[in-house]
């Protein structure tokens, strides 16, 4: 397994113990698990711990492409435009990295509009920040701009884009290496991999042999998170400070980096409780809950009786990969309406199934009241009993494992589908919570997660409602978050 943030693996790594550009993944900030508000005016990680068990976002292509990078001059890469700086860290006491968003961080506009007029349309955020951004290079800090460019993607001229940038780290008179993603990938703030790429193209040079017994890492920015207060309007995302926590490094905002204000940045991250120690249970936070354990244990006890196995479930939870595990184990015959087209089609197959004796699942997200009417009705017809399975996730969960599952390299191909944003709040808006009066044998809420494959697409996928998540894979998912 490939350290986070060192090469890979190289003759030089081998042969010798090395420095290595290392935040650490365990390093999230201390905030509870069960609240769900900070406050604070910038978030320290609260240890420095190492690990061998850490991986790198970006692909074997993109580290490579980033290896080779070269410098000062614009780059036009898949998913970034770049250019990275040389500067002579010779006989210098390198200190740390501190990288800064751009927009609203290190510029604003000049005409007050909310998107630029022009290339010339920009201003510092605030007068001190050449000279501060000067005394911090002079102090040995690396500096960075990393910025989410959405918009350029659909130009086709960049050239006032990159002049603007240019004439930016001009007027501040020192090097500092400029990235920007440019679609929503693993480049896209607040997925990790400009920092990744910025670090496997050069900072881990500078860093190699230094001297330096502990490297400091700060990260600023305006996104995050936070409401309205006084003159400034509420943040438009929590995108920074996202990346921050991604990275396990401590995190600013402008006012703090450049004014040193105190002002606490009271933000709500909306995932709180997927940070270390959560068990999977609490994460779920349903303590009515049925535990998987229990449920297969029920499962393996009555598998005599015929059953029609009625899944109430949002998109992106699991529930496919749960159907295909009561087939796998207990013979239960899978039911997909998005495989089948419509619910008669559904029906036709389910009842040459019901003629084979067989008990069935029906694998879909199952909203509405009168689509699970149909299904009773049906199951009466032949005498099945029907169960209801509820499983019960937040949104935003629901949200960041369909993230988590469209970015994984491990994940399936058939199971790599994009569901937009629209899918998951039409479905928490529009659900009927099912209930026994509906005319089931039985309702079970469950709230329960997979644990997603995360080393090999042929290693089993395993479910636990009650084991501790594992850093590693909360880190990854925080890491795919993207809004
Ligand atoms: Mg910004």
């Amino acid at each position: 397994m490939k350290r986070f943030f060192a090469p890979v693996t190289t003759e030089a790594a081998t042969k010798k113990p090395r420095r290595v550009f290392n935040p650490t993944i365990e390093t999230f900030p201390s905030i509870s698990p069960t609240s769900s508000t900070i406050e604070v005016s910038s978030i320290t990680p609260q240890s420095t711990s190492s690990s061998n068990d850490k991986v790198y976002l970006l692909n074997q292509s993109q580290q490579e492409t980033a290896k080779c990078c070269v410098y000062n001059e614009w780059l036009e890469i898949p998913g970034i435009l770049t250019k990275l700086r040389t500067r002579s860290t010779q006989g210098k006491l390198l200190k740390g990295v501190i990288a800064f968003d751009l927009d609203g961080t290190i510029i604003t506009t000049k005409s007050g509009k909310k998107f630029p007029v022009s290339e010339d349309d920009w201003k510092f955020w605030h007068p001190s920040v050449p000279e501060i951004l000067q005394l911090k290079s002079s102090e040995g800090y690396l500096l960075a701009f990393l910025s989410n460019q959405g918009g350029l993607e659909k130009k086709t001229e960049n050239a006032g884009f990159k002049r603007k940038v240019d004439a930016i780290i001009e007027r501040i008179g020192v090097p500092i290496d400029f990235i920007c993603s440019l679609q929503k990938d693993v480049y896209r703030k607040p997925c990790t991999g400009m920092w990744e790429f910025l670090s496997i193209a050069l900072w881990e040079k500078h860093f190699e042999n230094s001297a330096t017994n502990k490297i400091e890492y700060l990260y600023v920015g305006d996104a995050a998170g936070r409401p309205a207060s006084g003159t400034r309007s509420k943040d438009f995302s929590d995108t920074d400070l996202k990346l921050a926590i991604n990275l396990g490094i401590e995190f600013q905002t402008p006012e703090k980096f450049f004014l040193n204000s105190t002002q606490s940045i009271h933000t709500s991250i909306s995932i709180s409780n997927a940070f270390p120690s959560m068990r999977l249970s609490d994460w779920a936070n349903n303590e009515s809950a049925v535990s998987w354990e229990l449920m297969l244990q029920e499962m393996a006890s009555s598998t005599n009786h015929k059953e029609i196995i009625l899944l109430v479930a949002p998109p992106a939870c699991g529930k496919s990969t749960l159907a295909r595990a009561f087939a796998s184990q207990y013979g239960y015959f899978r039911i997909n309406q998005d495989e089948l087209g419509t619910i008669q089609k559904c029906m036709q197959v389910a009842k040459e199934n019901i003629l084979l004796g067989k008990s069935l699942v029906i694998d879909n997200t199952n909203l509405n009241k009168n689509t699970r009417l149909q299904w009773i009705a049906f199951a009466k017809e032949f005498n099945y009993q029907i169960r209801c399975i509820n499983i019960k996730l937040s949104k935003d969960l629901c949200m960041l494992l369909s993230t988590y599952r469209l970015l994984n390299p491990f994940t399936l191909p058939q199971d790599r589908r994009k569901i937009e944003t629209v899918v998951f709040h039409k479905f928490y808006k529009e659900l009927e919570f099912p209930t026994l009066s509906e005319g089931y044998d039985r309702v079970d809420s469950i709230g329960w997660i997979p644990q997603l494959p995360i080393n090999s697409a042929s290693s089993p996928i395993s479910y636990d409602a009650t084991e501790t998540i594992s850093s590693r894979l909360v880190h990854r998912l925080y890491t795919m978050y993207i809004k």
